[in-house]
């Protein structure tokens, strides 16, 4: 077990154990820290580590971290990174269309590297007086009255241990244990798997994210600095279970039967291994009960296709952290403030989680994106709002009109 943070004078009862030190989990741990919290942050890793991500901050990312201080953008703006103005998608029948992002006065995404993006969170929320403990593996939660009151977890030695808290914060992703010993994990289509991997001198690659879409799922693929390229192959889960092929050991084949990515890799050039995480869409059926609540991808994850991922993770961070200081204060109720946390996501999160849905449905179907993004093509207009929208740079609800879905339709 690897410790960092405060050395001295734990206490007996943390005020938040925080599960998982992912974007949600160190921003959770890193905001009630600050707001004078006694803080447990857990993870079964130990930071660096590398996660399968597309790695691209959506643009309004940015504001947030700009929001959260403690030099958080500056430490991304130093680190190894790159930019990215719009976003490309190419159909199955070959057509294009490219979106930029408007409306900002930062007009794109920073992309880089989970392996130095969630570490420098991380960092920040040792350094707001978090006690983070890595190689933690949370196995189980602790209930007392009929509500959650802690954890039990393991170390990397083998040792169990129980760490009580007045909240626990399942911020522990996509296979969310928090989630599942609540009961509140449920499933919906399109169930897909992913495959990442970062490849050094891609052929073709600029300041644009591109998505290659096809009968047999998609690709995502940009710069993240230093000449490296991050790739993300996704697919069926059922044509994976089905094929019984090795997608890691296969990983360049089958990117070259995207035609616009024929050629364009080098086998050669692979740094990182080829990771696979998945299936999705999984989601919770409410985000807090009784002692608990969960943030990012632990209360819902649904498809890559948008990059909205980490942009959630941070602003349900934000949500997380305002309701639980509230609720830690002397007089206030405990239920009422983990019930304005579910009122509040689903106020900052509703238009979001529709267009996600809409957009992670459509691309299921080759018909359906080829006639969508033939109409985008001829429209950059509609593609730059498009792009602005799923970037979080404007609300979701410019999207969601009866004309906008008209036009993207007919
Ligand atoms: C293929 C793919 C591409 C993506 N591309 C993008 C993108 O380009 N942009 C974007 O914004 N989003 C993207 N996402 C989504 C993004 O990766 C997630 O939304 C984001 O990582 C959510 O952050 P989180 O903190 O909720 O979870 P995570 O980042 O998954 O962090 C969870 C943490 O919990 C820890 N943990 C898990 N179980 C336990 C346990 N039992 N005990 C202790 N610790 C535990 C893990 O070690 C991990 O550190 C992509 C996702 C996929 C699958």
């Amino acid at each position: 077990m690897r410790s960092r943070g405060r050395a001295r004078g734990f206490p007996l009862i943390w005020d938040a154990v925080v599960v998982g030190a992912g974007p949600a989990g160190a921003t959770t741990a890193l905001l009630l820290a600050r707001a004078g919290a006694s803080v447990l942050l857990l993870d079964r890793s130990r930071f660096p580590r590398d996660k399968p991500c597309s790695e691209y901050l959506s643009p309004a990312t940015t504001d947030v971290l700009e929001r959260l201080g403690a030099g958080l953008l500056g430490a991304v703006e130093r680190t190894t990174h790159a930019k990215l103005y719009g976003m490309k998608v190419v159909a199955p029948g070959g057509t294009a269309m490219i979106g930029r992002f408007r409306g900002a006065s930062r007009p794109y995404s920073l992309a880089v590297p989970r392996t130095s993006f969630d570490a420098i969170l991380v960092a920040a929320a040792a350094r707001a007086g978090a006690e983070v403990r890595e190689s933690v593996t949370v196995e189980n939660l602790v209930w007392q009255d009929g509500r959650v009151a802690g954890v039990v977890a393991r170390s990397c030695n083998g040792q169990r241990v129980t760490c009580h808290g007045r909240f626990v914060v399942g911020a522990d992703g996509l296979r969310s244990v928090v989630a599942r010993r609540l009961g509140l994990v449920r499933h919906s289509p399109p169930r897909r798997v992913a495959f990442t991997a970062h490849v050094a001198d891609v052929a073709g690659v600029d300041e644009i994210g591109e998505l290659h879409v096809s009968d047999r799922g998609y690709v995502g693929l940009g710069a993240v600095g230093g000449g490296i390229t991050t790739v993300a192959l996704v697919l069926p889960l059922r044509d994976v279970r089905r094929s019984r092929r090795d997608y890691r050991a296969e990983f360049f084949a089958e990117l070259d039967r995207f035609p616009g990515l024929a050629g364009r890799f080098d086998p050669r050039r692979q740094v990182r291994a080829v990771l696979a995480t998945g299936p999705f869409a999984q989601w919770a059926r409410v985000a807090a009960v009784p002692g608990a609540l969960l943030v990012g991808d632990a209360a819902d994850f649904f498809d890559p296709f948008t990059g909205q991922g980490i942009h959630t993770a941070l602003r349900g961070a934000e949500l997380a952290a305002a309701c639980l200081t509230h609720g830690l204060a002397p007089g206030v109720s405990a239920t009422t403030s983990l019930q304005s946390y579910e009122r509040a996501r689903r106020r900052a999160l509703r238009g979001k989680w529709l267009l996600e849905r809409l957009i992670g449905l459509g691309v299921g179907s080759p018909a359906l994106t080829d006639r969508v993004v033939a109409r985008l093509a001829r429209r950059p207009d509609l593609a730059d709002l498009l792009v602005s929208v799923t970037g979080n740079l404007l609300p979701a609800r410019r999207v969601l009109t009866p004309r906008v879905l008209a036009r993207l339709l007919w």
